[in-house]
């Protein structure tokens, strides 16, 4: 019997903890989590804000309730502050200032990624908001009751921040979109693709302001006015969604980090101190599409991390397959997806690096109703014909096709292998000249 402790219990955590009580039985388990919620699913924020979903209810999958039910000690508003990890003892403080002494013979650390923060003037004013918690969600909602919030500047636009300018706008607000690059989504699309958002987002009302550096937010008290290297925009709300870093304050003195910070695991999820492992957004993925060590923080990963924990924590040897970043979105109608890396990504790595693109209706001509065009576009490397990446973007929803191409990737199929696959065909669902063999067949 192990005692195994877990700290952090969000996504990963509470993958770890499941997997652990549901297939071992002669485990104590012992958690941790600085927060009084657990599962909180941020990728429903944006339409718990915009209104496309009745409440924050069904944003929750799992509770400390239901881990003691099924077997756990669960420490919750209780926050670690220190790893002896020599004599494998852990030092928390709970929420009435009780210090809480545990030891352990394995951790896991699950400690997740904290909002980055602009180091600019004005950050503590009322109505800056970050957007991580259920309580961040439930704050800005509470706020935008209030008439005073009419003008809304959200400042980033990777997927969160662009998810939440059409929240905002469905709420009847003014919204202005800042980022510091040439425009939105610049990890996981193409110009071709990024432009297609942006016309999204435009046609939709929301102004959006690229290749502007945030310098300042200003107000007495309350925000007011939010000031960038070319101008001043009004503000009653200001967003900042410009990423995370992996929070690995009690490690890293004491465990091998990664570039950004997060702590570095090998395939097993295992840090380089024995039964110590880290999953979720505070720990490195392998990333296949460069074939190494990468940082990609999404849930998914969490959850696919505290499994493969979970196991070999128990003595079940389970190695990661590696990941794609494979990710979705869906603006106004507007459906993009994308795995692996795109083709400036793939230059910019030193890759020898092509693409092909098809665009096409999704079904034949002739079925009048239900029936849009897909821009699709697979990058590849010119010398090993390896499949890269792709992103495929259309009104209809084309989201399944993505994994496939996340499969291509892990097996390191190349794009040749593609051009003459067995695709079925069926007007109802799509044409004979299907825009997948079209794309493959069009590299050179
Ligand atoms: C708005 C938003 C939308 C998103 N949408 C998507 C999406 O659509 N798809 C997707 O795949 N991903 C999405 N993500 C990313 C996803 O939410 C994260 O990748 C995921 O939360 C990572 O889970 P985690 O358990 O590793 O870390 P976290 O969720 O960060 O959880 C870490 C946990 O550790 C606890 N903790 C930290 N330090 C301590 C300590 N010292 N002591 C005790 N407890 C501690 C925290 O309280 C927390 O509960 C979204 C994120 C946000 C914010």
């Amino acid at each position: 019997m192990s005692k195994i402790v877990i700290i952090g219990a969000n996504h990963a955590g509470t993958a770890a903890i499941n997997t652990i009580l549901n297939n071992y039985s002669n485990n104590e388990v012992v958690v941790f989590d600085k927060n009084s919620n657990i599962s909180f699913l941020g990728c429903g924020m944006a339409l718990w804000i915009g209104k496309q979903i009745s409440g924050s209810e069904g944003l929750f999958y799992s509770s400390q309730d239901k881990l003691e039910k099924n077997g756990a000690k669960i420490h919750m508003e209780t926050e670690v502050q220190k790893i002896d990890y020599i004599n494998k003892i852990i030092y928390a403080k709970n929420k009435l200032g009780k210090d809480i002494i545990e030891t352990y013979d394995k951790l896991i650390l699950s400690t997740g990624s904290i909002p980055n923060k602009l180091n600019i003037p004005g950050l503590s004013l009322n109505n800056v908001q970050f957007v991580k918690l259920y309580q961040d969600a439930a704050d800005v909602i509470e706020k935008l009751k209030t008439d005073s919030i009419k003008n809304v500047v959200v400042v980033g636009a990777g997927y969160i921040g662009v998810e939440l300018v059409e929240a905002f706008q469905r709420c009847g607000k003014n919204v202005d979109l800042i980022d510091l690059t040439d425009s939105c989504l610049s990890e996981y699309y193409d110009k071709e693709f990024r432009d297609k958002m942006t016309k999204t987002l435009t046609d939709n009302g929301i102004d959006t302001h690229y290749g502007e550096k945030v310098l300042e937010i200003i107000g007495d008290k309350k925000v007011e006015k939010i000031i960038t290297n070319k101008k001043s925009y009004k503000a009653d709300m200001v967003i900042l969604a410009v990423g995370f870093t992996p929070n690995t304050f009690l490690g890293k003195d004491s465990l091998e980090l990664f570039k950004n910070c997060a702590f570095k695991v090998d395939l097993t999820q295992k840090t380089n101190l024995k039964d110590v492992y880290a999953i979720g957004d505070c720990a490195t993925v392998f990333d296949n599409s460069i074939q190494d060590t990468n940082y990609i923080a999404l849930a998914t990963n969490a959850v696919r991390s505290g499994i493969i924990a979970g196991h070999n924590v128990c003595g079940t040897k389970l190695e990661s397959v590696g990941v794609q970043g494979s990710n979705g979105i869906s603006i106004y109608g507007l459906n993009m997806v994308s795995t692996g890396l795109i083709l400036e990504k793939a230059i910019k790595l030193g890759f020898n690096a092509g693409s092909t693109s098809f665009q096409d209706l999704q079904k034949p001509a002739f079925i009048e109703h239900n029936n849009n065009e897909v821009l699709i576009k697979i990058v590849y490397d010119l010398d090993t014909r390896r499949i890269l990446g792709t992103q495929i973007a259309s009104k209809q929803d084309i989201s399944m096709a993505i994994h496939m191409f996340s499969l291509a990737i892990q097996e390191k199929l190349t794009i040749d292998k593609l051009k003459l696959l067995d695709i079925f065909f069926l007007p109802h669902f799509n044409q004979p000249y299907n825009y997948i063999t079209m794309a493959a067949l069009g590299a050179k």
